[in-house]
């Protein structure tokens, strides 16, 4: 069993079948696993993405910082939704963010992370980086290195690793047991490359789940199921 991990949760995990926005059911399930992985004594960091919302490099916008920094104040919005909805469940959960937004989150810092998840706190962790450019994959793997996280389990609607894209590649093939090195070397779109650059230089593993199963996360973590590993 882990003692300390990160779980990165997409934005569409918490949309629902609507697909954007939030949706309360949906949000519940998220929020129910969360729990239950905290009740086995697990410490909990989680990065929320905002893609519900706003995904930066696909809107119109003239400037890209602009963008990004609407992307980001959604995972704020999803944090906050998924922060209540876990103290409502009864459960300790603070809400950080990487942006000075301090009427509704604390400001991010590593020591009151690293203390709030010793006191078995789940903690929500929105803005990403903080930067533009960046996503929240890379927010994920910055966060899980910061707070000592033995491993990231990462939402993502992959069921494989391909060594090109299979939706435009029909002749894509699967690449078995694949490593942080191929996706780096490869350029393979399943997560972001800074992403997976820190993650391979600070040895943090990562373990794949779908991203829209959301229920699973919990026997993921017990290992009563078991996802994708890259390393
Ligand atoms: N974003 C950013 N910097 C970060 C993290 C996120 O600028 O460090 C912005 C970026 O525009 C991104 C959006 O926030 O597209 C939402 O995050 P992401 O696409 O990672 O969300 P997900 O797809 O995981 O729901």
């Amino acid at each position: 069993m882990y003692k300390r991990i990160l779980i990165k949760v997409s934005g569409e995990a918490l949309a629902g079948s609507k697909g954007y926005g939030l949706d309360t059911a949906a949000i519940h399930v998220v929020a129910e696993q969360l729990c239950k992985i905290s009740d086995m004594g697990v410490e909990l960091g989680v990065v929320i993405g905002g893609g519900n919302f706003w995904r930066g490099r696909d809107c119109k916008i003239e400037d890209r910082v602009t963008t990004d920094y609407i992307g980001m104040l959604g995972t704020a919005m999803n944090a906050l939704a998924l922060g209540d909805t876990i103290k409502s469940l009864g459960h300790e959960c603070d809400v950080m963010s990487a942006l000075d937004l301090h009427e509704v989150a604390d400001t991010f810092d590593t020591r009151t992370a690293r203390k709030k998840l010793a006191d078995k706190h789940i903690v929500i962790f929105s803005c990403g980086t903080g930067h533009p450019y960046f996503s929240t994959d890379t927010g994920a793997a910055l966060r899980a290195i910061e707070i000592g996280a033995e491993a990231i389990l990462m939402g993502k609607a992959i069921d494989a690793v391909y060594d090109s894209d299979p939706k435009k590649n029909p002749n894509a093939k699967i690449i078995e047991n694949p490593t942080l090195d191929d996706i780096i070397s490869m350029n393979l779109q399943i997560m972001d490359i800074p992403a997976a650059s820190l993650c391979k230089q600070n040895n943090m593993p990562i373990v794949f789940f779908p991203a829209n199963e959301a229920s699973n996360m919990s026997d993921l973590v017990s290992g009563k199921i078991s996802g994708l590993i890259i390393k």
